[in-house]
């Protein structure tokens, strides 16, 4: 098979898994090496179902012995298998990424004999971007679970960003659909990864005091003598994140919730991302109904947002009592539904925390709150200039003691019917069918005389000498 066809099949494979975003390390270029992680703005596409990936999201093989009931790649699923050799893939890497088509690696795998043998095909691939190109761009590395600790020692060292996917809410589920993964194989490295990940920083932390110290000391002596400490690469400076699947099997929001939460508390997650199951398998364990529920994954993002950035507890987001998040009144209007003797706030006067628990005020808009009423008093026009959504704030408001929200009875219904809207977010594909003018993607055909001739991966038929070597 040769390194498009290769590429193609690995690419497709790799579109289900969405826990790929590049936030949390900022590093810059550096002379003699390639690539930084500042945001370029082109860092993150969009697949056909309009989920934001990272480029390159591949996996290193799609080979899998294991037979996950939800999963493409699953054993007992027909279909072509390949794996990239180690340097087909940094090869390929380091072609995409001097074209400017990519910012960073998104790496995952399926099964390859063992999981220690998968990793190693991983760790080999990433040492050579690393330690032969000198790639210091973004990297996301998917630990196998069952991964001997050894490994995922040197592949977090490699990696910015680690992660290990949950799959499923439970244990059960986990035994229903993915029989050949156990909670403790998941959860496992998820623990190391965070105790290498304070390691990491404590160390640097140390050495970064010893540097001072000694240069302090000195420049009162000989600043000749100061040498830079050698740049010592972290583990996984950019965190962990998870995923699981929604919707394959019968756990409730407030399990999910409950259980993302505790993720972020004691794995010290960066993100938690939730997957719409996908129905791509006929199999009697998996969900007779194939509705795909995007509307119940933007819901739980939404509550997950309020849990990590506006204060908000989870028992405050969902009870035990009504599991499972309305899909007519985002979380936080739900609140605010229920807990109407909070409101109105009043906008010159509330503390932010208060400010962030109005509905059509965000995060920003409270700060910007903040800082404008220091020199204005703010009413429905500045609201709106400060770009407050002020359609839905009105109803939660006073400016200056005056009530905002006209006419609309002051109780749960009536203004409930307000604040029911279409989910607009959860138009997954929206945004993949607005493609940037001159922006390709990576399996278009370019047309006659473009640029990239040839082959459906462009790069493939004009590439370096060193993708040619790479080719299988
Ligand atoms: S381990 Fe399971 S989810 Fe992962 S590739 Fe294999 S079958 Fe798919």
């Amino acid at each position: 098979m040769d390194i498009a066809e290769k590429l193609e099949l690995l690419a497709d494979a790799a579109k289900y898994d969405v826990a790929c975003t590049s936030s949390g390390v900022d590093r810059s270029a550096q002379k003699g090496k390639l690539g930084n992680t500042s945001a370029a703005g082109i860092c993150h596409s969009f697949t056909a179902d309009g989920r934001c990936v990272t480029l390159l999201k591949v996996l290193m093989s799609n080979a899998c012995i294991y037979n996950c009931a939800y999963c493409v790649n699953r054993i007992s699923n027909e279909g072509k298998r390949t794996t990239f050799k180690p340097r087909e893939l940094a090869d390929l890497t380091i072609s995409f990424y001097r074209r400017n088509y990519i910012e960073g690696l998104f790496l995952s795998s399926g099964v390859v004999k063992s999981p220690d043998f998968t990793t190693e095909l991983m760790i080999e691939a990433l040492s050579i971007l690393r330690e032969e190109y000198g790639f210091r761009g973004y990297i996301h590395a998917k630990a196998i679970p069952g991964t001997s600790p050894e490994l995922l020692e040197r592949l977090g060292s490699l990696a910015d960003r680690m992660s290990v996917n949950l799959e499923l809410p439970s244990q059960k589920s986990l035994n229903l659909l993915a029989p050949d993964k156990s909670k403790h194989d998941i959860l496992s490295p998820m623990a190391f990864i965070k105790q290498g990940i304070e390691e990491a920083r404590d160390t640097r932390r140390l050495m970064q005091k010893s540097k001072r110290a000694s240069t302090t000391y000195l420049s009162t002596r000989n600043t000749a003598m100061a040498k830079p400490a050698r740049e010592v690469r972290q583990f996984a400076p950019a965190g962990q994140s998870t995923q699981m699947i929604i919707g394959a099997t019968p756990e409730s929001d407030y399990q999910i919730l409950n259980l993302s939460s505790a993720l972020y508390q004691t794995f010290a997650m960066k993100r938690v991302f939730f997957s719409a199951y996908l129905p791509v398998n006929q199999d009697k364990r998996l969900p007779s109904n194939n509705a795909v529920a995007l509307d119940r994954e933007h819901r739980l993002y939404q509550a997950d947002w309020l849990m990590r950035f506006y204060g908000f507890d989870v028992n405050e987001v969902i009870d035990e009592s009504n599991p499972f998040l309305d899909l007519d009144v985002d979380p936080k209007a739900n609140w605010a539904l229920n807990h109407l003797d909070f409101f109105p706030v009043e906008v010159n006067k509330a503390p932010y925390a208060s400010l962030l628990r109005v509905p059509g005020i965000g995060v920003r808009g409270a700060k910007l709150i903040i800082r404008a009423r220091k020199t204005h008093v703010l009413r429905e026009q500045e609201l709106r200039k400060l770009g407050i959504a002020y359609k839905r704030a009105q109803f939660f408001i006073t400016c200056q003691g005056k009530y905002q929200g006209g006419a609309v009875a002051f109780e749960r219904e009536a203004l409930r019917s307000r604040l029911a809207a279409p989910i607009q977010g959860g138009r997954h594909g929206s945004r993949s069918a607005k493609i940037t003018p001159g922006q390709m993607s990576l399996f278009d055909q370019p047309q006659a005389g473009a640029l990239w001739g040839g082959s459906p991966v462009g790069a493939l038929g004009s590439g370096p000498a060193a993708l040619k070597a790479g080719a299988a």
